[in-house]
């Protein structure tokens, strides 16, 4: 059996510290590799890697920087097939949804192919008497990126596209559960011409977060996961003097007014609820009608809707959504689930008993629907990350927007309306980072930054979009004088411009 070790320094290197972890097939239920998890030797070679090649790669101009990316997003197009299937085979979301996640990768490598405008300085001539002053954005020098099992293409692009192009080097710990596709972004990324020792892949588990967040030459952490340890992750860096931004979970509600599409909006929840099983940071979980009358509709429209799910491998073309990504994964869900009906929620959609033929050893959920859910139960307050839609009913506006304004989680929002004045109190009321007028998942292009408000996120720069120039670069101010500007003898007050 195959075991993945780590990308080191321009190539695959088996990892020192003899500890593995098992990868699966989600579809099936079978260890299909094994994982070779870093300890502190591994992350001390790609370190050591990263500090050799790092001054040489932000010395190097900026559009040659670029020019790596262009030929890198050709390379990752030329393999689009090949890489989802492999994401899909460790993640167990279809391969059309893979190659999703791949694209909004891309669309990251493709924005920072204007680092050279992004990059550029800020200069005022004359700031005093024969004093000019330019600020510029160096790199950070080592950064390194955590990411969660969901979007093992795109989050970690997300990352080191922007943290590369800017001249850092940089270290990805990819999930555990689906580190191959990482492992070949790595590889794509030389074939591009970068440099050895710039990307570097670590796999583990949290004793290599632990070694980034205290090794003192790693000078940036991003992370994205779970609140719990996003919590950690961004308390650590700071205990060892790290910049850091980190990302946790979500319960992104949609709002659906009276008056709006139901059927538009059905559709939507559809998509949004049950694409990749419910396993996406963006996933709409919580549905909010306003009014009985709305409420009663909007869930005859879901049921059917839902009840005609198709739900299979990644090997069949024909699948809404696959299986969870791991065992345990599945008892949570189906856990939380069990409680909503203890707590009295009504189950509408009862997927608990889905039986994939010729699967039965793989980690599929049935699509489930709630109805009647209130906000103090645990299926209101937690996250899922399954499979699973919850109406929590409202009387009228004001009480739906209460809803997403009091919940701990703060990532995305949608309402859907034809009323542009109720909209706009909306977006600009609710107290939530990614706002969706009548679009279901309102992810920003690569062009503009992602980030939630709340507990969704520690720290206050977004990733890609203009906040990750900023991440991943330190500002430096000179002030310049030449010797013609300079009056004889020394000044011992405080320097003003008059
Ligand atoms: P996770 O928190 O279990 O793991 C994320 C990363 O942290 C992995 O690389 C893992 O190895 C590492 N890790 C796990 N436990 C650790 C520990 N105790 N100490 C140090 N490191 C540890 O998350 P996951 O299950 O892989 O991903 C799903 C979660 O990610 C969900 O909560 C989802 O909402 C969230 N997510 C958030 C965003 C966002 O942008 N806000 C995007 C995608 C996913």
């Amino acid at each position: 059996m195959e075991t993945i070790g780590h990308f080191i320094d321009g190539e695959r290197v088996a990892g020192s510290s003899g500890q593995t972890a098992d990868v699966f097939n989600p579809a099936t239920g079978q260890v299909t590799k094994k994982l070779a998890l870093a300890g502190a030797d591994d992350l001390q070679r790609a370190v050591d890697a990263a500090k050799a090649a790092q001054p040489g790669w932000a010395a190097t101009n900026p559009q040659r920087r670029a020019r790596v990316f262009m030929k890198y997003v050709q390379l990752l197009n030329d393999n689009m097939q090949e890489l989802a299937e492999l994401l899909s085979s460790e993640h167990g979301k279809t391969v059309e949804d893979s190659k999703g996640d791949i694209q909004r990768g891309l669309e990251v490598a493709e924005f920072v192919i204007g680092i050279p405008h992004l990059q550029k300085s800020e200069y005022t001539e004359g700031a005093g008497p024969g004093i000019d002053m330019y600020s510029i954005r160096q790199p950070v020098g080592i950064g390194a990126g955590i990411t969660p099992f969901n979007f093992p293409a795109m989050i970690p692009m997300w990352m080191f596209a922007p943290a590369i192009a800017c001249g850092n080097a940089f270290i990805l710990k990819p999930s555990e559960r689906d580190p191959s596709v990482p492992m070949r972004l790595a590889e794509l990324m030389m074939e591009a011409g970068l440099p050895k020792g710039i990307l570097q892949v670590l796999n583990g588990d949290k004793g290599a977060v632990d070694g980034i967040l205290q090794h003192q030459d790693i000078g940036a952490v991003s992370f994205v996961g779970s609140t719990p340890i996003a919590a950690y992750v961004y308390a650590e860096a700071a205990k060892y003097g790290k910049r850091a931004q980190t990302f946790g979970g979500a319960k992104n509600h949609m709002i659906v007014m009276p008056d709006a599409d139901l059927d538009q909006a059905a559709d939507a929840l559809i998509g949004a609820g049950y694409g990749s099983a419910g396993e996406r940071c963006m996933a709409i979980s919580v549905a909010v009608p306003v009014s009985e009358e709305t409420a009663n509709a909007l869930v005859e429209k879901l049921t059917p809707r839902i009840e005609a799910l198709k739900i299979g491998p990644y090997t069949d073309s024909e699948a809404d959504f696959g299986p969870v990504v791991t065992k345990a994964s599945k008892e949570k869900i189906l856990g939380l689930v069990e409680k909503g009906v203890s707590e009295g929620a009504k189950l509408v959609v009862d997927g608990r008993g889905f039986n994939m033929q010729g699967y039965e050893d793989g980690y599929f959920v049935g699509a489930c629907l709630f109805d009647n859910v209130t906000k103090d139960m645990d299926i209101y307050k937690e996250e899922i990350f399954g499979p699973v839609l919850s109406v929590v009913r409202a009387k009228d506006y004001d009480e739906a927007l209460a809803l997403p304004t009091d919940h701990e989680y703060g990532n995305g929002v949608a309402i859907y309306t034809r009323d542009g004045d109720a909209a706009r109190d909306f977006a600009s009321k609710v107290p939530v980072g990614m706002i969706g007028v009548n679009v279901p998942i309102p992810t920003p292009m690569a062009y503009h930054s992602f980030g939630g408000w709340k507990r969704s996120v520690f720290g206050d720069l977004n990733q890609h979009g203009p906040d990750s120039i900023k991440f991943w670069t330190r500002t430096k101010t000179i002030t310049s004088r030449w010797p013609s500007g300079i009056k004889d003898g020394a000044e011992f007050s405080m320097p003003v411009m008059r």
